[in-house]
């Protein structure tokens, strides 16, 4: 479904990425591990192309979309939920929810979609009527997940979706996660917490210093000594 092959990308004369070299197959949910500035947000935003991508090539169904526009990769089928959520803090949480489909106009499926946006988080619902900005960390990264699912995406990437929750609130959140996942809806999701996303994953690539350096099943990265060591906390 996603294919990248040797991609770069840089900030001024800082290479973010080195070379990344990935697959999403449809159907899979797929994480992106690795230590604050290997790279991982990068990797996600040169797929949407809010950063350029300086050298290799991005395919999405067999089409080359490396220097697709946003709002293109978006109308393929793309969505992403930036890291910080950004939410927008003066709009309610329906307002912020049909922000997420302001690329479509089949108004009738809008309204199913938001019920059912709602019902994945019922805290949402009861909230419908408060401004974002007023909703907790947890909350507020429910909102743009449901928010990002409003755009009826096929690949949905999540950037770190756990950052400073609390762990019930983690695990819903990655509840939420599967059940997309099983509902039809193909996941790349970069994660901190290697366990959590291991544990809900199908496979994963770790990235170093802007590389891929492991590989594999979500079962194999659990059972690499390296990745134990170095992002699971044992030893
Ligand atoms: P984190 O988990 O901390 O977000 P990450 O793996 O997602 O880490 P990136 O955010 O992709 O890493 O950053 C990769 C590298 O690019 C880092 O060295 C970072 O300092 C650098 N970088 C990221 N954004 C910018 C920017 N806007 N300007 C300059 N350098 C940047």
């Amino acid at each position: 479904m996603l294919e990248l092959k040797e991609v770069q990308a840089f900030y001024g004369t800082i290479q973010a990425l080195k070379g990344v070299t990935l697959e999403v197959n449809a159907g899979e949910i797929v994480c992106l591990i690795g230590a604050n500035g290997a790279g991982k947000s990068t990797t996600l935003m040169a797929i949407s192309s809010v950063v350029p991508v300086g050298g290799g090539t991005i395919a999405y169904d067999g089409r080359d979309i490396t220097r697709l526009a946003t709002d293109r990769v978006v109308a393929l089928g793309i969505t992403q939920v930036p890291e910080g959520r950004m939410i927008f803090p003066d709009l309610t949480v329906l307002e912020n929810l049909r922000m997420g489909a302001y690329l479509r106009r089949d108004r009738a499926a809008l309204k199913a979609d938001e019920a059912h946006a709602l019902d994945l988080f019922p805290i949402l619902k009861e909230r419908r009527k408060q401004l974002g900005g007023t909703l907790s960390g947890g909350e507020q990264q429910m909102l743009a997940i449901a928010r990002a699912l409003m755009a009826r995406p096929r690949l949905l990437l999540l950037d770190e979706p756990s950052l400073g929750l609390a762990p019930i609130v983690v695990e819903h959140i990655f509840e939420v996660i599967t059940r997309i996942n099983t509902e039809g809806t193909t996941l790349l999701l970069v994660e901190q917490n290697a366990q959590m996303a291991l544990q809900v994953a199908h496979r994963g690539y770790v990235l170093e210093t802007g590389r891929v350096v492991i590989s594999g099943t979500a079962a194999d990265l659990l059972a690499d000594p390296r990745v134990q060591e170095a992002y699971l906390g044992m030893d």
